[in-house]
């Protein structure tokens, strides 16, 4: 399959700049802008052949491998432009909520533009050991509430609406613009189409309205001659949207879509309702299955929230709704890409708990033996 170039004034030849440079037609920058980049972006879509196989149906399934990013997730794509139009702007500080990531980037981007950073983060074990690693060596302002995200979320709101200091959540308008260049890379990486479907977590929404502003804009302007079905999966524990109501207590293993109320909402239901797609749920049982399956059946490793997508895609089918898609579209063979969204290495306790422990033995070649079922 080849690649296919969108912008045939940025050939693949060059070498990779981040995403600003690359899709700058397509975002609101301008010379003025000053860049604040780690290269972020140009993640690989690889195809999952054990996947396809376990959906027993005509399927290509490929994974938007986003745990590569230089902070480990997604969320690179939406602060290289949040913090690089808070630049432009003169802002000197940036705020946001997170359960994790959000903050381990933006303390990145900050470091990087010489800003400060702060950020509000949820109660106990709600964030994962990398995440905030990575926030404090950054040297980010880290407060932790006895609250949960969505409480977090609406102090970072007031607090940012009184101060000088830009919120970099994804209701920064920014955020979503550079999110969107993620469906930009898929088509390029599909040859030029976009996927039939398209599955992705979610939990405050922003990814979901980013992807799916992301297919539609291309759509608009004529580079591709469709869009994509769109699938979102909130966690059961944490399905606001899926129940018609906000979660006050979100409860789920996957840390980074533990969340009540999301932000953006109608956006998310409107890429929904707009797609002809739909928005379902997963147990943490299916998240922990699909989870465990990448990891050890594909050799990529997601955080759990991330395996969302492969786990709600398993569920749909289980459903027969792959089929009723399928008859739907008039296609024999469905072309799907799922986001992973983030890396495993930011969870590794979640890890070590789903995972069989190392076998202790002595220091001898016969324990060894033993322990690998072979003969002495
Ligand atoms: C932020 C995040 C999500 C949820 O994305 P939303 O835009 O909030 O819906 C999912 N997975 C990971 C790893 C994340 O960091």
């Amino acid at each position: 399959m080849s690649t296919h170039q969108l912008l045939p004034s940025s050939p693949a030849t060059l070498p990779w700049r981040g995403l600003i440079h690359r899709y700058r037609d397509f975002l609101p920058v301008s010379e003025n802008t000053p860049i604040v980049s780690l290269n972020e972006g140009n993640t690989p879509l690889v195809p999952c052949c054990h996947l396809a196989d376990a959906l027993r149906t005509d399927v290509e399934v490929f994974v938007k491998y986003e745990g590569l990013n230089p902070t480990g997730s997604f969320k690179d794509r939406g602060m290289t432009m949040a913090v690089s139009k808070a630049l432009e702007e003169g802002s000197r500080a940036v705020m946001c909520a997170s359960t994790g990531n959000t903050s381990a980037s933006a303390a990145a981007y900050a470091a990087r533009a010489g800003m400060t950073c702060a950020v509000l983060i949820p109660s106990g074990k709600n964030v994962a050991l990398g995440k905030l690693a990575q926030a404090s060596i950054a040297g980010a302002k880290v407060i932790r509430i006895a609250g949960n995200f969505d409480k977090a979320l609406e102090m970072v709101k007031q607090l940012t609406e009184r101060y000088p200091i830009t919120l970099v959540n994804s209701l920064n308008p920014y955020r979503i613009e550079g999110q969107k260049t993620g469906s930009f890379e898929i088509v390029e990486q599909l040859g030029g189409e976009p996927p039939d479907l398209h599955c992705i977590p979610v939990g405050n929404a922003g990814n979901i309205t980013a992807y799916w502003k992301g297919y539609k804009e291309l759509h608009e302007r004529g580079l591709t001659d469709r869009r994509p079905v769109m699938w979102g999966f909130q966690a059961e524990g944490a399905a606001p949207i899926v129940h018609g109501k906000p979660v006050p207590e979100p409860e789920t293993i996957a840390t980074a879509i533990r969340i009540g109320n999301p932000a953006s909402w109608k956006q998310a239901e409107a890429a929904r309702d707009e797609s002809h797609g739909l928005i379902d749920m997963v147990t943490d049982g299916e998240i922990t299955e699909a989870y465990r399956m990448l990891a050890s059946r594909e050799g990529i490793f997601c955080e759990p929230a991330s395996a969302a997508s492969v786990a709600g895609l398993l569920k749909m089918n289980k459903l027969g709704r792959l089929e009723e898609l399928r008859k739907r579209l008039g296609k024999k063979t469905l072309r799907i890409a799922c986001v992973l969204t983030g890396h495993g290495l930011k969870d590794p306790s979640y890890a070590t708990e789903c995972a069989e422990p190392p076998v202790e033995v002595p220091t001898d070649m016969a324990a060894v033996l033993e322990c690998l079922g072979l003969e002495p």
